[in-house]
């Protein structure tokens, strides 16, 4: 392409506090029962005052302090006002040129992306527009829920670099606890800014802003198709115009939703029924000490720790629940182990989190009482695994045992007895049983049928519950038959 795309993102979350920004009013925007998560403050009820909510502030501060922004030490909140029938108040209470941080940035595959600010404000309720009525419902259980927002600098240059950025933001925003950010939920919203511009020339373009990106693939997406569209505007001679424009997910195309006024007149004013705030660097020292560690760092310290796939350690880092999990068992692997077997286990572990767990798990979390499997008994499963005593078909079986009923590997495989057969005589014990009951078969492999090997090796398996090992079962058998 002959046109550089220049992207700038606009990123909103809904923050996870108890209450609302302003009032004492539940924070759940989720709440399927339309306006009960309500009081006469978030309704904008004449005589009514706001008090700041300050574990909402707190939050912001500490994504800030973990995007090595500056956190200011004076603040306030202002008036945006404009008129919406989801806007109880006719204002919303946000930050103007004070925002509690400024200036961070965020590093996505060795770029810095800066960021501009983050800011606190509240959000609005939300419309419902049922199909074919003549009229709409208003339901504000959403409106007055704390609403951060970040703004980058336009340092990004592609969908892709764009959705990764999103992504990443969502990681930190859950490591941080201070919210879910799902964007299907629309809990984190994106908005993209994007304009191209000839290649070799430094001025931006002009900028179209994109909405509705519901998913960080329509982030990518819309990105991509709107600096192709602009850029073939341009080839064309034609202009950009500075537009807001929405995203069709299943055309896959941006439309026109409203041309831009030169920047909408909110008549901004500081917020008079609520005081400024003046903090102190010894308050934001406080916060840094509860910030965990962050996705970044973790991402680094198990790359440095543990022989792990990029793939696997991507897993651990984004499900923060799982990467624990994954390393307390490691720690009740360690005992006495050599280095050598303890990383032959630690792989071991990886896999059977990755790809069974996970998988057993669907909706459920490592974390809370009703996990049964504690890091010792999934440990211990390792060792029976890596020591030959359960072979891997049964491994998982006993994993979903543990799963629903918990309790010590071990035991299950003897209650149930699924140990692994490994004693010659035994085997042929079973195999001359197998023999016996399966004639046909037997005649059939003698007329030189290799299927019927095959069969009786399936028969030994489903006898003995997979506990003896296959290679084992068709050797001895075919042994058997040759005698
Ligand atoms: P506005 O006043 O229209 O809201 P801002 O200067 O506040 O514009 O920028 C809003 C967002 O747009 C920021 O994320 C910024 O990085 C981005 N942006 C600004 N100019 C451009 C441009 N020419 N192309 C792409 N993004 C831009
Ligand atoms: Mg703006």
């Amino acid at each position: 392409m002959n046109y550089i795309p220049t992207i700038g993102l606009e990123i909103h979350a809904e923050l996870k506090t108890k209450s609302k920004m302003f009032c004492s009013s539940l924070n759940d925007p989720q709440e399927k029962h339309p306006n009960v998560n309500i009081c006469p403050i978030c309704m904008g009820h004449p005589g009514t005052l706001p008090v700041a909510n300050k574990v909402a502030i707190h939050e912001v501060q500490k994504v800030g302090l973990a995007l090595n922004c500056t956190l200011a030490l004076f603040s306030k909140f202002d008036r945006k006002n404009y008129f919406y029938p989801d806007l109880p108040k006719g204002y919303q209470i946000s930050q103007y040129d004070l925002p509690f941080c400024s200036e961070g940035y965020l590093d996505i595959a060795g770029k810095r992306i800066r960021i501009t600010r983050i800011h606190l404000e509240e959000d609005a309720g939300r419309l419902i527009h049922p199909p074919g009525a003549d009229y709409s419902l208003v339901d504000f259980n959403r409106a007055g829920v704390p609403l951060m927002e970040l703004v980058t600098e336009p340092d990004i240059t592609s969908g892709q670099e764009a959705m990764a950025f999103a992504k990443e933001l969502q990681i930190l925003l859950r490591y941080l606890a201070a919210s879910d950010a799902n964007m299907d939920k629309g809990q984190m919203r994106v908005e993209a800014n994007v304009s191209v511009r000839p290649n070799g020339q430094e001025k931006l373009g002009t900028k179209v802003e994109v909405k509705n990106l519901n998913s960080f693939k329509s982030v990518e997406r819309a990105i991509a198709f709107e600096a192709r569209r602009q850029s073939e505007l341009l080839e064309s001679g034609q202009e950009v115009i500075q537009e807001t424009r929405g995203w069709d997910d299943t055309k896959e195309e941006t439309f026109s939703q409203r041309e831009k006024e030169d920047a909408h007149y909110y008549r901004y004013f500081p917020e008079p029924d609520l005081p400024p705030f003046r903090f102190t660097k010894e308050e934001f020292k406080a916060l840094k000490s509860e910030i965990p560690e962050l996705p970044w760092q973790r991402r680094e310290r198990f790359s440095r720790e543990y022989d792990l796939g990029t793939s696997e350690i991507e897993v651990f880092v984004q499900q923060k629940d799982i990467g624990e999990y994954f390393e307390k068992v490691v720690s009740e692997l360690g005992i006495d182990a050599a280095t050598e077997k303890l990383q032959k286990l630690i792989k071991l572990a990886s896999n059977y989190i990755i790809t069974d767990l996970i998988g057993i798990l669907q909706k459920a979390s490592v974390v809370g009482e009703d996990f049964l499997i504690t890091p010792e008994n999934f440990a211990e499963l390792m060792l029976l695994i890596e020591k030959g005593e359960i072979s891997s078909p049964i491994a998982k079986q006993v994993l979903k045992e543990m799963f629903s009923k918990g309790g010590d590997p071990s035991i299950i495989i003897e209650e149930q007895g699924l140990a692994q057969i490994s004693d010659t005589a035994s085997i042929q014990e079973i195999a001359k049983e197998i023999i016996k009951s399966n004639p046909k078969a037997v005649e059939d492999y003698k007329k030189g049928k290799e299927n019927a090997l095959q069969f009786l090796v399936g028969q030994l398996m489903s006898k003995t519950k997979g506990t003896v090992h296959p290679e084992a079962a068709r050797t001895i058998l075919g042994d058997i038959l040759k005698t």
